[in-house]
């Protein structure tokens, strides 16, 4: 790699895209942002735009000293933006929050180069984003402790809600900026700094926070963002004494590596892992209104979405009208570069996702998987780009790894049941536990469930269930811990007994 390429921003060839895409070329940054510097690392990365295959840009590689210092520098920072009110720590980032909503139509065309999605799911993402910025910024005001009434005589306890320190916070390519403010912003209202690792492919959604962080006079050092080779950053994340939070959200294998090398600091590890989501249709559901939804929570961010509809339960005698309406859905999906206005799927993130896909397909057809509808409509306007159909499957079996992993790729599962009872053990029969949906009338069957589905989050006749006031998070292997809402901060937060007891008096009482 040239060593010596590293204002990427000055190459107009390699960057011809975004420097004509932007307004603002400025937002797009390839070095790491520490204490309050752009920071180059002596190697670089290129990153590619998954529509077209074409490089974008190159990110800095930091060593693992550079590493270091960024924590360092987060030490230091976290002694002083800890003292700060809650009201002047809420100013910067409602600050920050207005900043990156004047900034949304660039960062939305950024993210749709670097990461695929279309540009309505991109401009999504980015309202999302911002929201939990928000939220933490007025939730900081709310951090209350309590008091206890007591069982000691003549004392009184209570309990003070206070920042962790600094927090390590690595993210995934699927929502290159939601997945990063959904974490800094309740750790940095409730007095924490952060250093966040995003993913290799979508470093560029993450600098262009940093640089409206740095816009809105967050002070150095609270804000910090590292780049580069993911087990050096993770390794000195859960390695140092410094580190008191990691957050991590991506798959579950790598979520379980880093629990293990966390042990030896026993810091705080909250998890956002990945889902096996089920999508129940209940036996007095419309089914025509059922196919659009469990279209709509499968198909978004082209099925790479942790929250998609994996597998899909229909009743026995309304399999049959069920997937004449799902096919016709599926057919009508256009896939093609997200900048285009008709494209509802974009590009997989690389060509291996593609191959993941396609092995998927692979081994479903082998094992007697039927592919029933596939998307008509391809807009390829340039060559390369790593593009899959929106694919409906049926014949599938419980044994197919379309069915049993989180298959985040836009291929629709969709199998009968006989009762309720079945189809929630079917649902509750994965190692995951993130998020299912339930489409019907009867509330009997709908509270039962309620009460049966062993998953973090269960959502009722609606596709639409995130956003900043409710706990986001997995039950079993999809994680540990909430994001958003008040549990939001409980991940950055230690609560510390204070037990004050009053002294006797000369009088003795
Ligand atoms: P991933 O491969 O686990 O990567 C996530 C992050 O971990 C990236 O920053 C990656 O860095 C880093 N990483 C990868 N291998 C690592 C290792 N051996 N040690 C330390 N860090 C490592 O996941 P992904 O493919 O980016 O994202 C998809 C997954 O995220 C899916 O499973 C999805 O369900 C899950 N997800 C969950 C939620 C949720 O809220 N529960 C939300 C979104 C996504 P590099 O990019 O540099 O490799």
């Amino acid at each position: 790699m040239n060593t010596a390429r590293r204002f990427d921003i000055d190459d107009s060839k390699a960057n011809h895209e975004i420097m004509t895409a932007l307004e603002d070329v400025k937002l797009f940054r390839n070095l790491a942002y520490i204490n309050g510097k752009w920071v180059s690392g002596n190697r670089f990365k290129p990153v590619f735009n998954p529509a077209n295959d074409e490089i974008i840009g190159y990110f800095t590689q930091l060593s693992s000293q550079q590493i270091n210092h960024a924590v360092d520098s987060a030490q230091q920072a976290f002694t002083t933006w800890r003292q700060l009110q809650a009201d002047q720590r809420a100013e910067y980032l409602l600050s920050w929050y207005q900043h990156i909503l004047d900034a949304k139509q660039d960062l939305a065309r950024l993210m749709v180069i670097e990461q695929g999605k279309t540009m309505a799911e991109a401009l999504g993402e980015i309202e999302y984003g911002a929201s939990f910025i928000r939220w933490f910024a007025e939730e900081a005001r709310r951090s209350y402790g309590e008091t206890i009434p007591s069982h000691i005589p003549n004392a009184q306890l209570s309990t003070l809600r206070e920042p962790i320190g600094v927090a390590g916070l690595i993210t995934p390519w699927n929502f290159p900026n939601a997945m990063i403010t959904r974490k800094a912003a309740a750790a940095m209202a409730i007095g924490c700094s952060v250093v966040v690792k995003p993913a290799s492919e979508t470093p560029f959604s993450a600098l262009a926070l940093a640089e409206l962080a740095e816009r809105a006079g967050i002070p150095a050092g609270v804000f910090n963002i590292v780049t580069g080779n993911a087990n050096t950053i993770s390794h000195v994340f859960c390695q140092s004494d410094n580190v008191k939070a990691l957050s991590f959200t991506g798959s579950t294998p790598v979520g379980k590596l880093l629990l293990s090398d966390a042990a030896n600091t026993v810091k705080k590890c909250s998890m956002e892992l990945g889902g096996n989501a089920p999508f129940i249709v209940l036996a007095d559901m419309d089914i025509e209104q059922a196919a659009i939804a469990a279209a709509d929570a499968k198909f978004q961010t082209s099925g790479q979405d942790c929250l998609a509809a994996n597998r899909i339960f229909v009743p026995e005698k309304l399999y049959e009208p069920f997937i004449h309406h799902f096919k016709a859905l599926v057919e009508a999906q256009v896939v093609g570069n997200g900048n285009h206005p008709s494209t509802t799927i974009g590009p997989l993130i690389n060509q291996s996702a593609v191959e993941k896909a396609q092995q998927l397909l692979n081994d479903a057809l082998i094992k007697g998987a039927t592919i029933i509808a596939q998307s008509n409509a391809t807009i390829a306007t340039q060559t390369g780009g790593s593009f899959f159909p929106a694919t409906l499957l049926t014949n599938v079996t419980t044994e197919m790894a379309v069915y049993r992993e989180e298959n985040f790729c836009p291929i629709a599962v969709v199998m009968p049941y006989s009762n309720l009872e079945q189809v929630i053990e079917m649902s509750n029969d994965t190692e995951y536990g993130l998020a299912a949906y339930v489409y019907g009338h009867d509330i009997h069957q709908i509270w039962q469930c309620l009460r049966g589905l062993e998953f973090g989050m269960v959502s009722v006749n609606s596709v639409k269930m995130t956003g900043h006031p409710i706990p986001f998070g997995g039950m079993k292997q999809s994680g540990l811990g909430r994001e958003g809402s008040k549990h939001g901060f409980d991940e950055f937060s230690e609560i510390k007994y204070c037990c004050l007891g009053a002294l006797p008096t000369a009088s003795g009482s």
